[in-house]
């Protein structure tokens, strides 16, 4: 762990504190049945921050009995109590907002003194529970003879299986549409992030939300989240992380019930910017959209297509950037802002291998292109330009600060290039010609296209998700909980 001297009096009392690592099923921490544990590393200092307990294939079973137990109640409570609990929750996890920051930075190297991304989750709960009235179906009378209406109603018992580079968010980014619309859920987290997440099981328990309703269990994919996903009494699944695993969720769903399936998955997003762009603006824009995070993002705008006419220009002010931007250093100083190490050395080593490839395929490397620091697993802020578009680095996605840039002369050209990839996550144009953007917008093929701006610009009330193998459903806006309900249609004859 950071010491006291490095983290400051804000992190520094969190450092004495025991961390829970314990199983939270049916209201109670547990430890795992089969008294297995794993440890988290610190990727920033590569020493142990925690133990956690991991759940093994009756832990699973006991969670999703527990959910199963507790759904009749729940999914009978009005919707202003349902959303109450929200609203309650979100107040908690406000008070520890630092917590979560410390835990962060201790698991997955998130920057603690600049850590924003748990507090803009809590809005997801506020906007959910603002939701809950809004939970319904519609009616028909164009059937003579007949009303015709639906119903929206809960699956009955969830899951959620969540990725480690934004740990608190993705479990609410589940948790709130799910239990708004009356379901009970079991969520895995990362096995690389768990500690975070514990914070809003602890949090639950605080505010009394009632036993059974939200389960917490952490452990690997194999075996605690193929038994989620395979598991016969969970009617809905909603994953995010890779598109590998996606495929493997899709297929657990398909060999034992059927289950619904939502996915958020990979991207390679495009970012295109024409000579008429505002450099003063689309070059931080560019930066701090593969910098964020480490580049541990989905969204991260890792291709950048850039015109000719401006290529030089563009290139060096974004490599003044991602050198300005990018500099790391221990996720606990109050120094570091933008920057940690990569979450660990399974990611570092992934990262470094894209970066060995460039080398062994004479790529050109403007910046960065290898580790940084000799402890922790850092990734200098990389730009490799003009990589062949059939190349890895071009095709694939990397998951850290390395972003390719290229250049192009026509438009139709760039927007083939830019949709040239099985990825759909986010795709972003810079220009001034309102003719030009919004056509871009029309053909980009993403769930969220950027005008003059690049990602991670997202809204609470916008669908986000993914067109092609970057996903399946959406998470967030009043199209979320459409994901959360079966509907039903019922015919009255009158
Ligand atoms: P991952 O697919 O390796 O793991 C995600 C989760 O799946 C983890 O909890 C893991 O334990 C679990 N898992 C692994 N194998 C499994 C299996 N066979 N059955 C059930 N569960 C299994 O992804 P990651 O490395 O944690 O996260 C990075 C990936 O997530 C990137 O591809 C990134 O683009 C993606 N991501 C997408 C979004 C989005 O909203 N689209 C958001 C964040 C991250």
């Amino acid at each position: 762990m950071g010491s006291v001297a490095a983290s400051g009096d804000r992190f520094a009392k969190f450092e004495k504190q025991p961390i829970e690592g314990r199983l939270y099923i049916n209201g109670e921490f547990v430890e795992s049945k089969a008294g297995k544990i794993f440890d988290v590393i610190n990727p920033a200092t590569e020493k142990k921050s925690a133990s956690v307990s991991e759940a093994g294939v009756e832990d699973v079973d006991a969670a999703v009995a527990a959910a199963k137990a507790a759904f009749p109640a729940w999914s009978e409570l009005s919707a202003d109590a349902r959303g109450g609990y929200l609203l309650k929750l979100a107040d908690a996890l406000e008070k520890r907002t630092d917590e979560m920051a410390y835990l962060d930075a201790i698991s997955m190297g998130a920057p603690a003194h600049t850590s924003f991304l748990n507090q803009m989750a809590l809005t997801a709960l506020r906007y959910f529970a603002g939701r809950a009235w809004d939970i319904h179906g519609d009616s028909s009378l164009n059937t003579p003879g007949f009303v015709n209406v639906t119903f929206r109603q809960p699956f009955g018992v969830t899951a959620g299986i969540t990725p480690w580079n934004v740990p608190v968010a993705m479990v609410l980014f589940k948790l709130a549409p799910a239990l708004i619309t009356g379901n009970t859920i079991v969520i895995k987290a990362s096995e690389k992030a768990p500690l975070a997440p514990i914070i809003v099981a602890k949090c639950c328990e605080e505010i009394g939300l009632p036993k059974g309703v939200f389960n917490l269990i952490n452990g690997f994919g194999r075996p605690t989240g193929e038994a989620l996903a395979k598991h016969m009494d969970v009617r809905k699944i909603s994953f995010t992380g890779s598109t590998l695993t996606g495929r493997a969720i899709k297929k657990a769903a398909a060999e034992s019930n059927l289950k619904k399936v939502s996915l958020e998955l990979g991207g390679k997003s495009p970012l295109v910017i024409f000579p008429d762009a505002d450099l003063s603006k689309a070059v931080p824009a560019a930066a701090v959209s593969i910098l964020m995070n480490s580049g541990q993002a989905c969204i991260a705008s890792s291709r950048v297509y850039v015109h000719a006419d401006i290529a030089d220009q563009f290139t060096e002010a974004m490599k003044s950037a991602m050198e300005e931007m990018g500099k790391s250093g221990d996720p606990l100083t109050s120094t570091t802002a933008m920057r940690g190490p990569q979450v660990d050395k399974l990611q570092f080593n992934r990262v470094m291998d894209f970066l060995t490839y460039a080398k062994e395929n004479n790529l050109e490397v403007l910046t960065g292109g290898d580790r940084e620091r000799d402890t922790g697993f850092y990734i200098a802020p990389t730009i490799i330009s003009n990589a062949p578009e059939d190349s890895r680095v071009m095709k694939e996605e990397i998951f850290g600060p390395v972003v390719c840039i290229n250049t192009f002369t026509d438009e139709e050209d760039v927007l083939n290039r830019a949709n040239d990839t099985e990825y759909g996550l986010y795709a972003s144009v810079f220009t001034r010609d309102i003719s030009r953007a919004l056509k871009f917008a029309k053909r980009m093929e993403a769930g969220s296209v950027g005008i003059n701006t690049s990602s991670p610009t997202m809204a609470f009330d916008m669908p986000f998700g993914g067109w092609k193998a970057s996903g399946d459903g959406r998470e967030l806006s009043m199209h979320a909980t459409d994901h959360w309900t079966e509907l039903k249609s019922v015919f009255i004859a009158l």
